[in-house]
């Protein structure tokens, strides 16, 4: 080495000791990884790092998601109708948007305390860490914007389990919420997935050491697979809610709403009405009126044309779960009105399939029964003991309460369309997670975390 080679080393050496190595940046992944392990580990690390933020950090999160992704809602609606092939997306829009405004954040959290002469007691919300939640094909994006803003707030991170049917609009909304939280925290990975959300994906998650609560929102096979995982879990399961209607009820409004619930979204909400109930001496009046504001009514041997495409094996046909009347009245091979319809109708027996099975299709079976007794027996029959949702029209309060109290649904709504359950155009928050199996029933930021009690003896007891 000659004396300039030995000079410009020096300084090299000088110069490194005088200014400290750059800062080593964070690689924004935008939370989503090529492995469950990677991407619940970074969930893990970023749950050490927000757990120590305060609770003004949660609400800026909160505050940042509905402020900002309300100019996407449209698009997520319209991205995620076309991807699944199910639902439309003006309805998924209605969803989108009552999940980003009215989804509880923080407040939830209530604090509750216990004084008296052996001091006092508070009990907390904490959170749990890692969730990893399961998102179905139905509401992809309502999901993950639910549960993002419950999760989140409970002070939670997340790694969502999208449904391989909805993958790209998921992936999308999801690298949407990690970068919002990520400006208010300075946290990545609050929210996390992988870029292929494939079945083996979700079953190595679940038997993550990581991950610590699971929140499964889809139908009964992915809820009895999380039941089995040795975790605590939040199942949020199959329905097939009956709706009841009495000779009491008002028949306008009760068809009304019961063509708005039936229709939402193509039934393909978890709470629509899948079957309706009606005494016999009303029955006719109400298929009526139905079919003033917009439903067909099948008659005949095209009823079996229509069970033939919608119930296969016992089973909703997949191809059909979700799309439009007019589309499945081609499918069964049926003419299609000029106006097109917004629901099916067709008179049937109780122990139709088309009553059994949970279609998630916008066709309405009706069974006509001889009163308020035969109906309720059949709603029992027919909810299964799901404990999801159901719906009664009737103006008799003891028998609105005698049903409420006999189907133990998490969801009985009375008088108003079967959405008014999940707080749209009804009172109450949203959720679209409604813990069937497990009992939490509609979830919400303190469903997902930890009760703690927190104990200060012989003081703070000041009456
Ligand atoms: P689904 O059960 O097919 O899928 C739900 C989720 O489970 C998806 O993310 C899917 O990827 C995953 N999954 C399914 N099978 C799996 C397997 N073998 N291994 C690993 N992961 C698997 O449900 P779906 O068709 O998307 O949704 C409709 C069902 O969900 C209906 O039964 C509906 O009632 C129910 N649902 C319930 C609620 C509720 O809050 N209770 C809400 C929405 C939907």
């Amino acid at each position: 080495m000659n004396t300039t080679e030995l000079e410009a080393l020096i300084r090299t050496i000088l110069s490194e000791q005088l200014t400290p190595a750059p800062e080593k940046k964070e690689i924004c992944t935008k939370g989503v990884f090529g492995t469950p392990n990677e991407a619940i580990n970074a969930a893990h690390q970023a749950f050490l790092r927000y757990q120590q933020c305060p609770l003004k950090t949660r609400s800026a999160i909160i505050s940042g998601i509905r402020n900002e992704l309300a100019a996407y809602l449209a698009e997520l609606a319209e991205e995620s109708a076309t991807e699944t092939g199910m639902g439309n997306k003006e309805d998924k829009f209605l969803k989108n948007k009552a999940a980003l405004e009215n989804t509880p954040g923080i407040e939830d959290l209530t604090t509750t305390a216990l004084t008296g002469d052996g001091g006092m007691v508070l009990f907390e919300y904490s959170p749990f860490g890692v969730i990893g939640s399961v998102a179905p094909s139905t509401n992809p994006t309502e999901t993950i914007i639910n549960n993002s803003i419950s999760m989140l707030a409970a002070g939670n991170t997340v790694y969502f389990s999208p449904h391989p049917g909805a993958k790209k609009v998921s992936l999308k909304l999801i690298r949407m919420i990690e970068d919002i939280a990520f400006r208010h925290t300075g946290i990545h990975n609050l929210v996390v997935t992988v870029a292929e959300p494939t079945f083996e994906a979700t079953q190595q998650m679940m038997a993550h050491p990581k991950i610590a609560l699971l929140a499964i929102t889809g139908g009964p096979g992915i809820v009895l697979m999380g039941l089995k995982s040795g975790k605590k879990v939040i199942g949020a399961g199959a329905g097939n809610p009956p709706c009841i209607v009495d000779e009491t009820a008002d028949l306008v409004k009760a068809a009304e709403d019961i063509i708005n619930g039936a229709s939402f979204d193509y039934n393909l909400p978890c709470i629509a009405e899948k079957s309706l109930i009606v005494v016999d001496c009303v029955a006719d009046r109400l298929m009526q009126q139905m079919q003033a504001f917009g439903a067909l009514r099948i008659t005949g041997a095209d009823i079996d044309k229509l069970r033939a495409v919608c119930i296969q094996d016992g089973v909703a046909n997949k191809k059909l779960v979700g799309k439009s009347p007019s589309h499945i009245l081609q499918a069964a091979g049926l003419s299609v009105p000029p106006k097109a319809p917004r629901l099916l109708i067709a008179e049937v027996q109780g122990n139709d399939p088309l009553v059994t099975a949970e279609q998630l299709m916008p066709v309405l079976p009706v069974v006509r029964v001889n009163d308020f007794d035969a109906a309720l027996a059949l709603a029992l029959v027919v909810e299964e003991g799901l404990h999801h949702t159901a719906v009664m029209h009737s103006q008799n309060v003891s028998r609105l309460n005698l049903a409420a109290r006999s189907l133990q649904t998490s969801i009985f709504v009375k008088n108003g369309p079967s959405y008014a359950g999940i707080g749209v155009g009804g009172e109450g928050f949203t959720t679209f997670t409604i813990a069937t199996p497990t009992g939490e029933g509609t979830t919400s930021a303190k469903t997902f975390a930890r009760s703690r009690r927190c104990v200060l003896t012989n003081g703070f007891s000041i009456r």
